[in-house]
């Protein structure tokens, strides 16, 4: 008597169990290939020998199915196979995590960024100008609780006519009203021929947007052991951005924060658009804490506190904001940095001392 339905199905539920024991020795294999691939630096995909396999399948296929069946079956298993290593490469990345599911958390003496810990602010000048400039804004700031101090002695201009920055005497300027006010100091570096006096007198290197992608200066900045913190590039993909916090880790530097400052959009109301969306995915992709820079983002002083507030809702770690004791005068970014009263108005309306003193996950949660 010829077999039932149930008896055949049952057939079928033990070869369902087989292929799928050779479906898992295969992806196996494939990872091995894949692994021995990404050391040789090979691609994943190789057209020749997806062929190949599809010509050998076709010589050996003795029906029912049809080759193009087969063909798009195996198709199938071939993506599902390089999308498994794909997916092993991004576990390898020192900044995936997939990696290292643990929150990288920076500390700078007293003060810890990152995971859970409070949002911290990151304020003072665009540019180190005078002893006195600084004097004051740093007494100002300690004054109301900020903690890191920001200040650059090498700026980057557009116009090579405008002021470049006091140099090296702006780093000591930094450092030394740094240590009379308790702040940590937090400096661009542009040249990695000045990383001497960069570890000497900063306590956290500022890689600019204008050279994210600089790759040499960001090797030699990765190998200084000091904390960095990572502008996202003016036009810089989210990608781009995190790959090169990986040239920094790579280096065997685990301090890294990211910094998002706005891209090029073609939006004129702003001087650039703060991506929020590059916020949350930098935190979702990595385990690096995050800060918002809301002055060069937007570029206007009537967005600080708004675009402070979203950065946080979107999970920051930190904000940066430029903080002059006379922006008219300042010899860069006049426009976007706030005065002393300003910056008091800008706490209270952002609530700093009630929220950003509450853990991160407690900071305008919905
Ligand atoms: C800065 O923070 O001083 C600065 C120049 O910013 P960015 O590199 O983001 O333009
Ligand atoms: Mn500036």
């Amino acid at each position: 008597m010829s077999e039932g339905i149930p008896e055949l199905r049952a057939k079928i539920d033990v070869l369902n169990l087989q292929i799928l024991e050779l479906l898992s020795e295969r992806a196996r294999l494939a990872e091995a290939i894949g692994e021995l691939q990404s050391k040789q630096g090979l691609s994943h995909y190789d057209p020749v020998r997806e062929q190949k396999m599809l010509s050998a399948l076709s010589a050996a296929n003795r029906g029912p199915f049809e080759n193009a069946t087969v063909h798009s079956l195996f198709k199938q298993i071939f993506q599902a196979s390089m999308h498994l290593e794909q997916q092993q490469d991004k576990r390898r990345y020192l900044t995936s995590r997939d990696g290292d599911a643990n929150d990288t958390v920076v500390t700078l003496g007293d003060v810890t960024i990152g995971s859970d810990h409070s949002p911290v602010l990151i304020a003072g000048p665009c540019a180190i100008e005078s002893e006195e400039q600084v004097e004051e804004t740093a007494a100002f700031l300690a004054s109301r609780g900020v903690t890191l101090f920001r200040g650059g002695a090498f700026k980057p201009r557009t116009d090579p006519y405008s002021f470049q920055g006091l140099g090296v005497e702006g780093l000591r300027i930094g450092r030394e009203a740094c240590d009379r006010h308790g702040l940590k100091f937090v400096s661009e570096i542009m040249d990695a021929r000045k990383l001497d006096a960069f570890v000497e007198y900063a306590d956290v290197l500022q890689i600019g947007a204008r050279n994210m992608q600089n790759f040499t200066p960001l090797k030699a900045v990765g190998r200084s052991g000091k904390p960095v913190l990572l502008k996202r590039g003016l036009s810089a993909t989210i990608e781009e951005w995190i790959m090169a916090a990986e040239y920094l880790l790579h280096e065997g530097n685990p301090n890294i924060m990211l910094c998002e400052r706005g891209i090029r959009t073609y939006e004129q109301y702003t001087r650039n658009t703060l991506d929020v969306s590059a916020v949350a995915l930098a935190k979702l992709q990595t385990h690096l804490p995050v800060f918002v820079d809301v002055t060069h983002s937007g570029g206007r002083r009537d967005l600080l506190v708004p675009l402070t507030k979203a950065g946080l809702a979107v999970g920051a770690d930190g904000i940066m904001i430029e903080v002059h004791p006379n922006p008219q005068v300042a010899l860069s970014d006049n426009k976007q940095q706030i005065d002393f009263d300003t910056f008091d108005t800008y706490l209270e309306e952002t609530g700093y001392h009630q929220k950003l003193s509450r853990k991160r996950h407690e900071v305008y949660a919905f």
